[in-house]
């Protein structure tokens, strides 16, 4: 009788260490990797599938590398007050693991400043930390990780807090307000980052010789050197020198090797941008860029399979974006709008509304929904991130906490 009382209590721990995810140490994964696919809803991994299917010939069946991963969820993303929340409210969500308000960012809607989980990892266990974007390094979601302001825009201010942080890798398009504004000009950040330990490098090849030298990096395109960055576009047809989102990841991983345990939060910026103007091809541009970059985490991963997460989900939906209408899409009419126009984001605002009308894929908006988002992932602790979660749970489940 006791003895049958003590082997299920065993029994019981045991199975809830199992599914608490954090069996063996109840530590988090070694290398940890985090997609964030701004404004990528189910619909737009459904519409870039369709893409995918439609060059291979086929009606369906076609998958992202991503969606081939074991563990399936989906996450709420309201804000602290809105149903639908921006870029800002969720990444501080996803980053810090509390709700605030929209525009606000690492801080609490009484202005505490919080704690990312890419900032607990550093400090708590000494993790290297790499945030990555291909839109602006102090944009929304990647300042999430190491901003902490009640205002998204203010620009400047937060790449301030790139030094506090410590964090070893920074990459995105450039940085906004690099100079202040036109209220308020500043000296160009590049000095103060440059005087706080960083070495500000432009293009690949100035990446390279920056990674050779393991020095602590902040990353921009070469093209938006000392000036606002312009470039959003998913396109095949970026400037000489311009680093992929599959690049920029690269150059973490070569930066960190795996000696040491290190989390990297990487955003797949320029989905969000296609959403926010109804543009179908650089929407599916944004996502199939976005899984060149998982790509370079998997194969990590595949090397490291019991020390490796990768978390890939989304901040919110952008467009209310719906695949098909009438009982179709007409792909070759996508496809041969975006040949003609130099697969670029340009197409002007009538235009593109015409060619939705007879491409078939239909928007709700110019801005945000508020339906929960995918999640997907393979690895250490994977299982935790199945089933239905809030974006306030994805810290404390990396964390093991
Ligand atoms: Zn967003």
């Amino acid at each position: 009788m006791r003895n049958s009382r003590i082997v299920s209590i065993i029994s019981a721990i045991f199975a809830l260490l199992i599914f608490s995810g954090c069996a063996n140490e109840d530590a988090p994964a070694k290398y940890v990797f985090l997609f964030i696919g701004d404004g990528m809803g189910t619909s737009h991994v459904d519409v870039t599938e369709s893409y995918l299917s439609y060059k291979a010939g086929k009606m369906g069946g076609e998958q992202l590398l991503f969606t081939t991963f074991p563990v399936f969820g989906t996450a709420t993303n309201h804000s602290a007050n809105s149903p639908v929340t921006d870029s800002s409210a969720a990444g501080t969500a996803i980053a810090c693991g509390e709700k605030t308000n929209n525009s606000w960012l690492g801080v609490d809607p009484e202005e505490k400043p919080l704690e990312s989980v890419a900032a607990a990892l550093k400090n708590e266990l000494g993790y290297k930390v790499a945030v990555i974007s291909n839109v602006p390094v102090n944009h929304a979601t990647p300042a999430s990780f190491y901003g902490h302001n009640r205002s998204r825009h203010a620009n400047y201010d937060i790449l301030k807090e790139i030094p506090e942080s410590g964090f070893e890798y920074f990459a995105g398009a450039g940085m906004m307000s690099f100079a202040g504004n036109r209220w308020k000009p500043e000296r160009n950040i590049s000095e103060y980052l440059e005087e706080n330990g960083y070495n500000v490098v432009w293009g690949k090849e100035e990446l390279a010789e920056a990674i050779a030298n393991n020095d602590k990096i902040v990353f921009g395109q070469i093209y938006n050197k000392d000036t606002e960055p312009k470039n959003y576009d998913t396109t095949g047809n970026k400037p000489e020198g311009d680093a992929t989102l599959a690049e920029m990841v690269q150059g973490a991983l070569d930066l960190f090797g795996d000696k040491e345990p290190f989390f990297m939060a990487i955003e797949g910026g320029e989905i969000d941008w296609g959403g926010h103007s109804n543009k179908v091809m650089p929407t599916v541009m944004g996502v199939i860029d976005m899984d060149k970059a998982i790509e370079k985490a998997y194969q990590f991963y595949l090397a490291h399979p019991d020390e490796t997460l990768i978390v890939v989900t989304a901040d919110h939906e952008t467009g209310g974006i719906a695949l098909g209408h009438r009982y179709n899409v007409n792909w070759k009419a996508y496809e041969d709008s975006w040949n003609e126009n130099g697969q670029s984001n340009n197409l002007d605002a009538a235009a593109n509304a015409e060619l939705n009308k007879v491409g078939l894929i239909g928007w709700t908006t110019g801005d945000h929904t508020g339906g929960a988002v995918p999640v997907y992932a393979i690895g250490k602790g994977a299982e935790k991130f199945s089933g239905r979660i809030d974006n306030t749970d994805f810290k404390n489940k990396i964390l093991c906490k």
